[in-house]
């Protein structure tokens, strides 16, 4: 950058100096300034005045042409021929276009380019011929690793270290939903992710692409995670553990063992009681003997405990950001708020506590905070990988588990004791 004004402050000394050498300035000139080829949507830049701009409100593919000293039979024509491939009144506004315009002192558009996303852009090209297409630009995928101990939560070491959110979640809500409680990390709990960042046009960060292992220590427990192809055909993903295990746990099919469902989830129910009043059941009963232990269907916080109304006692449980099960008409109750539970732990006992006619525990299964029907919920797709599999995933994470393992821990804050003795030292 500074050379270039340097040589345009020449010239200009030159014009005012001498006006017989400037001529042989401008000359040298060109050759100093030789632009590099500058290549997007494919063409040379250098061969073109470059007109960059976003649709703004009033804008269309006329009104922009227009603006550019095209006239109105050509914008027609241009629009019409171009139809095939992109209906010109799409345009929205707020995306970029660019428009490449002759070199000359008229610089009249050839070209219209416009990104719909990031990713795509449509060129309408009248130079000769009108012709459009619509292309991609060129995405490039660079795999990375971090580390770290957690000192404070998990996305605000990530983010010390510059790391997308979109890695914490990914982490938190494909990968471990059901495996830890990422609100229950512990200080000193460790992680080594390598994961694929997305690049458009080699340098446009389009986030992260995917996570490809992790090993996660929990509670001096080592819990990996590999991304495995299970589906050529669908192009379907899975993370298992290195024993081949699938990472995500459903819930048990019954809150109770050895019962029976006595009333279904039924938004439709009516009662004769009622006189056939619509009373929709928005949970399922299981019915058993008064005692019968009632267990968590799957790991979880206890958020609510209590006796209430008709619920009478009744447990309430968080499994992650997406689920909760709840556990009506217990005799008594066996957790407090903020106890957290395993799949199968016993929270209390069958009983008939508030509004019930006999002996049953009412589960009631929430989904971003609304009842539904987890026997219609696509939930029990944990299942073991196919045997057929196995052996070819085992090699599959063999060199990827080796890597994740000699990946060394950054500790920020054992690094910087470490550095702080080097300094005393010197
Ligand atoms: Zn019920």
């Amino acid at each position: 950058m500074g050379s270039k004004y340097l040589v345009a402050l020449v010239v200009l000394l030159a014009f005012v100096g001498c006006k017989d050498k400037e001529q042989v300035v401008v000359e040298e000139i060109a050759v100093v300034e030789k632009p590099a080829d500058i290549y997007e949507f494919g063409f040379n830049l250098n061969d073109f005045v470059v007109k960059r701009d976003t649709i703004r409100q009033g804008d269309s593919f006329g009104v922009i042409l227009e603006r550019n000293k095209i006239g109105y039979p050509r914008i027609f024509s241009i629009a019409e021929k171009a139809r095939d491939t992109f209906d010109i009144r799409r345009l929205q506004i707020g995306k970029p276009y660019t428009l490449l315009c002759s070199k000359d002192s008229l610089e009249t558009p050839k070209c219209f380019i416009y990104q719909p996303n990031q990713e795509e852009f449509v060129v309408i090209s009248f130079q000769d011929s009108i012709h459009a297409y619509t292309s991609r630009k060129p995405i490039k995928y660079v795999e990375k690793s971090v580390t770290g101990v957690l000192n404070s939560s998990i996305s605000q070491e990530l983010d010390k270290k510059g790391i997308s959110p979109i890695l914490t979640n990914m982490l938190a809500e494909q990968i471990y939903a059901w495996t830890i409680d990422f609100t229950r990390l512990q200080k000193g709990d460790s992680f080594k992710v390598i994961y694929t960042d997305k690049y458009i046009d080699d340098t446009i960060y389009a986030g992260v692409h995917n996570v490809k292992a992790v090993v996660f220590n929990h509670k001096n427990t080592p819990y990996y995670a590999f991304r495995y192809r299970t589906d050529s055909i669908k192009n379907i993903y899975e993370y298992y553990n290195e024993a081949a295990k699938d990472l995500r746990r459903a819930f048990l099919k019954a809150p109770v063992q050895f019962s029976r469902i006595s009333s279904k989830y039924n938004l439709n129910r009516r009662i004769a009681y009622y006189g056939f009043a619509l009373r929709p059941h928005k949970g399922t009963d299981f019915a058993a003997a008064i005692g019968t232990p009632i267990l968590a269907t799957a790991n979880g916080t206890v958020t609510e405990s209590q006796y209430k109304g008709g619920n009478g006692n009744y447990v309430k449980i968080r499994h992650n950001s997406t689920y909760e099960t709840q556990y009506l008409h217990m005799q008594k109750r066996k957790v407090n708020v903020g106890q957290h539970v395993k799949q199968g732990d016993v929270i209390g006992w069958i009983g008939m506590t508030g509004n019930t006619g006999g002996p049953h525990v009412c589960y009631r299964f929430w989904k971003n905070g609304k009842q539904v029907d987890p026997f219609k919920e696509k939930l029990s797709q944990s299942e073991p990988i196919a045997e057929s599999l196995k052996g070819d995933y085992l090699d599959f994470i063999r060199p990827i588990k080796l890597k994740l393992d000699t990946l060394p821990i950054f500790d920020e804050s054992k690094e910087k004791q470490v550095k702080t003795t080097v300094t005393q030292k010197e």
